[in-house]
């Protein structure tokens, strides 16, 4: 890695850009996606691949991208032997993506394909990651704004890399940021917090989110959940380590009401009243204990998943375009 970084990049028809698409079940939406994007690629002032991956779509997902590459050199796909969810599929991308800088994008044009061409100037400005930020979240409903704002909140706080406020994963990396991604070997990716991770000089261009225009969304509140779950546990370790302060309060407590017992049974005799406060004491810590258990087994499941070095993605095939003068020209 160059110790200066030169900021400036030259206007190279020879500068490549990976735009990166992840598509799960969007038979509908990749045709009109490709046509939105293709004007608004700034084609003069570099040579691109539009690298979709198939995140094991169950309907005609294949075929329509099959269809769209006999008829541009552009198209790259990688099939993927099932739906491994969208981190894993935007971690295939980057690890097959040859471009200078890579763009992630999804499929569904609600995010503008209008910022590329922004996005590429501000790369060429020396920036290493433009990230896209949304001014509204008026296209969400509002319990989607309110968990996705608290769960931001209560992130940032627990961990150490903070991910900026409404921004998602459509950005623009360098290559250099990409290779800092692929050096990142847990199995469990939470690409917000990965990008957040590596750091790199970075900038946001902000933009209007829109309704999906084709399609309807991969992410329901349960998958939501477990995707929080996954982004919390693998960026802080608070989790685990609250139960200790809570187990010493408790115990604090637990003891200095102790001496209280003894000192009154001591002064006013035994009396046997307490039925419910005995009752309430113990509910009250099993609960506490199962929780902190709770806590534990999501850790513990993780470290498992991670020990067994499984990848995270396996891809069946590398469907390049027929004439693919990409290659040529850049080797
Ligand atoms: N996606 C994917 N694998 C999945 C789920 C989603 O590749 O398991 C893709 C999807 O096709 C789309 C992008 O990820 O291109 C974002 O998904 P979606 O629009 O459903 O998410 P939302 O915008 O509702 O958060
Ligand atoms: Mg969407």
């Amino acid at each position: 890695m160059p110790a200066a970084h030169i900021s400036e990049k030259p206007r190279d028809s020879r500068i490549l850009i990976s735009i990166i698409v992840p598509v799960f079940n969007e038979d509908e939406a990749v045709a009109p996606f490709v046509e939105h994007l293709m004007p608004h690629i700034p084609a003069d002032e570099v040579d691109y691949e539009i690298v979709f991956i198939n995140d094991g779509s169950r309907d005609g997902t294949l075929a329509a991208l099959r269809q769209l590459q006999s008829g541009n050199r552009h198209v790259r796909i990688i099939d993927l032997t099932r739906n491994f969810g969208k981190e894993a599929a935007m971690s295939a991308g980057l690890d097959n993506a040859r471009g200078d800088a890579v763009i992630v994008i999804d499929v569904d044009l609600q995010e503008p394909p209008e910022l590329i061409g922004p996005m590429i100037a501000r790369w060429r400005e020396g920036f290493d990651v433009v990230y896209g930020q949304r001014v509204s979240r008026q296209s969400d409903g509002f319990l989607k704004r309110f968990t996705a704002g608290g769960f931001y909140k209560m992130f940032n706080r627990l961990s150490h890399s903070k991910i900026p406020a409404d921004v998602g994963d459509f950005r623009l990396m360098d290559r250099r940021v990409v290779e800092a991604l692929k050096l990142m070997p847990e199995r469990v990716r939470f690409m917000k917090g990965l990008f957040a991770w590596v750091g790199f000089k970075s900038v946001a261009i902000e933009f209007e989110r829109r309704q999906r225009h084709a399609g309807s969304t991969k992410f329901n509140y349960w998958r939501l959940w477990n995707f929080a779950l996954d982004g919390i546990t693998s960026f802080s370790t608070v989790p685990l380590r609250i139960w200790t302060y809570f187990g010493l309060a408790i115990a604090s407590v637990s003891f200095l009401y102790g001496i209280f017992i003894v000192g009154r049974t001591i002064v006013s005799g035994i009396d046997m009243p307490g039925y419910a406060s005995l009752l309430a004491a113990v509910l009250f810590l099993g609960g506490v204990q199962l929780i902190g258990l709770g806590v534990l087994g999501e850790y513990l499941g993780r470290v498992y998943m991670e020990v067994k070095r499984r990848p995270v993605y396996l891809q069946s095939e590398i469907i390049e375009a027929p004439q693919s003068d990409a290659d040529e020209q850049r080797s």
